[in-house]
């Protein structure tokens, strides 16, 4: 966990929240505007969505294959987020973006955030992405139409567990109008990397 090749100081960011905070927007939002940024592309076992591919959005691979690779010890953290839905974050992934000089960004759930920071402490800045309201949150969910009525329910009580933990992490984000918390997350990156010298200079 040495920080990446050659003298790079890398670090982290992460970004959590419950299911439909927006954090993914927000997420999406530094990694068009920061090249010194890179996503943390993690490995999950449930099935793709239509617009998603294998490699950018995640590493798409089968239950066994995910089994077997957490008896390797290849996940830095990993979670059964739902049931038979496994995401983990792969240590090969992390080393591959810092020796690329990049400063990793996370997209993960409650756990695996609280599980990255305890590894990576002071490497790792925690956004926790507070949505205005349950009631906004769920309608967002319900308005994106991605989930089954089922994934809908158990994303829904996901969601309440999840409000409940917004004070083990560094930074509370709120997001409100979107506008302001990109504005808000720009801020929080520039301040942790301030004075840390871009790769290769
Ligand atoms: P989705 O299925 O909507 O893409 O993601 C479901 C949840 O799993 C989200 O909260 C997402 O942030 C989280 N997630 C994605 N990748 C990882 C990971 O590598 N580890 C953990 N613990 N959670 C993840």
């Amino acid at each position: 966990m040495g920080g990446g090749k050659g003298g790079f100081d890398g670090r982290m960011f992460i970004f959590t929240a419950p299911s439909g905070a927006g954090k993914t927007t927000i997420v999406k939002h530094l990694l068009d505007n920061y090249s010194r940024l890179g996503f943390s592309v993690s490995a999950t076992t449930r099935s793709r969505r239509e617009h998603e591919k294998h490699g950018v959005d995640y590493y798409f691979i089968s239950l066994t294959e995910f089994k077997e690779r957490v008896a390797s010890g290849d996940f830095a953290e990993w979670e059964e987020v739902y049931t038979d839905q496994c995401y983990g974050t792969l240590r090969s992934e992390i080393e591959r973006l810092w020796s690329l000089g990049k400063h990793v960004v996370f997209d993960i759930d409650v756990k695996g955030a609280k599980n990255i920071k305890r590894i990576y402490g002071d490497k790792c800045m925690s956004v926790f992405v507070r949505p205005p309201s349950v009631h906004t949150l769920v309608e967002r969910l319900i308005n994106r139409q991605t989930e089954s009525e089922e994934s809908l329910h158990k994303r829904i009580e996901k969601v309440k567990a999840e409000m409940a933990e917004e004070n083990s992490f560094d930074i509370i984000l709120v997001n409100d109008r979107l506008e302001i918390a990109f504005l808000e997350a720009r801020h929080i990156v520039d301040t942790f990397l301030e004075g840390i010298p871009q790769h290769g200079s």
